[in-house]
């Protein structure tokens, strides 16, 4: 009698358990403070507790991040950077050097508008530390001594393992590049896990796979100059989207804006656009990208977008104006159209 009653208990169980075993409906979300800014990162599909260590392990890899790629904290990239100045050459870890090479790849494409060679000229503007300074901006001489030793990638020569700077003024800065590329690493990652819907989203740049069942992941698009999302975006399947805007980090100097974006032509802070956002499927690309274009501004970003294979672009000009491509025309969703100067321009 007795056991007969645990069978039927038993079967209750496993008839609950398999209508259990439909598609999870819970999204889990971890926020996490690390690589200088807020990482959210949402899990849909799996279950509570294969979320939590995907949180964990995500942690784990993005403090690793941190600590390797940042120019001023003590870790890899410090120590790169002190080698190049010695003059001789030393040995790389193959992550640095997939770094390197694909970084300078998109340097040449983007004609050297896009330029992480820049170090020195960017840790004397002083965006590269956590604080955010105050100005005054560096004086002209400092940074015109800087443009003239001309820092390129192509200064870093690589074989093998094996690194070799042509010029010991050359410090690398990989700000407007590692979040992309390490955004990618964590998208792999979770992949590898067997996790097919998700979003990390790195303080508005983010990279999102699958959907959240029947949903698309949705996004906004801040408005550079309003607290509120210009436009909205339905990711389709795996796609990154990445913003580059002269509201991100600044300071006000007599009346005057100083952003992190310098224009490796004039060694100042790029002062055509407010704001670029790129979708493409990897978001290293659309993070490079999205800076170079934003350097480019209204009269080069279509033949640099075209040279970068970057195809969906939206730029907002120094005076409010939108530019479209046709491809990126098609995905946006405006919240206020009609109070926008919007041109729609092929690449
Ligand atoms: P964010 O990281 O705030 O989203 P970006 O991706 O545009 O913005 O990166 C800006 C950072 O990239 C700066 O803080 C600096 O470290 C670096 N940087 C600035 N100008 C350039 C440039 N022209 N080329 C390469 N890196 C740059
Ligand atoms: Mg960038």
């Amino acid at each position: 009698m007795k056991t007969v009653k645990v069978l039927a208990f038993t079967s209750l169980f496993w008839l609950c358990a398999c209508e259990k075993t439909e598609p999870e409906l819970a999204v889990f979300k971890e926020q996490m403070f690390v690589m200088g800014t807020i990482i959210d990162v949402s899990i849909y599909g799996e279950s509570e507790k294969k979320s939590q260590k995907m949180f964990h392990d995500l942690l784990k890899d993005f403090k690793y991040m941190q600590a390797s790629w940042s120019p001023t904290r003590k870790g890899g990239l410090r120590r790169l950077n002190g080698l190049i100045a010695l003059e001789s050459p030393f040995t790389i870890g193959p992550g640095i050097k997939d770094m390197i090479e694909h970084s300078t790849q998109l340097s040449l494409q983007s004609e050297g508008l896009f330029n992480p060679a820049l170090g020195k000229l960017i840790k004397l503007w002083k965006f590269s530390q956590e604080e955010l300074p105050k100005g005054p901006p560096p004086a002209a001489d400092a940074i015109n001594k800087i443009l003239a030793g001309n820092p390129k990638m192509t200064d870093l020569v690589i074989t093998g393992l094996i690194l070799e700077s042509r010029t010991p003024d050359l410090a690398v800065d990989f700000g407007a590049y590692a979040k992309g590329y390490g955004v990618d690493k964590a998208i792999e990652y979770l992949k590898s896990q067997g996790v097919h819907n998700a979003i990390i989203n790195a303080g508005g740049d983010l990279r999102a796979i699958g959907s959240k069942g029947k949903d698309a992941w949705h996004i906004g698009i801040r408005h550079p100059r309003e607290n509120w999302a210009i436009a909205s975006i339905k990711i389709q399947a795996d796609e990154s989207v990445f913003t580059s805007g002269d509201y991100e980090r600044f300071y006000e100097y007599e009346g005057k804006r100083y952003h992190h974006i310098i224009d490796p032509r004039t060694g100042y802070p790029a002062d055509q656009s407010t704001s670029v956002t790129v979708l493409h499927h990897n978001a290293a690309i659309a993070d490079a990208a999205a800076t170079a274009l934003f350097v480019a501004g209204p009269k080069d970003w279509q033949r640099i977008a075209k040279k970068m294979s970057v195809t969906h672009v939206m730029l907002i000009d120094k005076n409010g104006k939108i530019f479209l491509t046709p491809e990126m025309q098609e995905r946006l969703q405006f919240t206020q159209p009609e109070s926008l100067d919007i041109t729609v321009v092929s690449h």
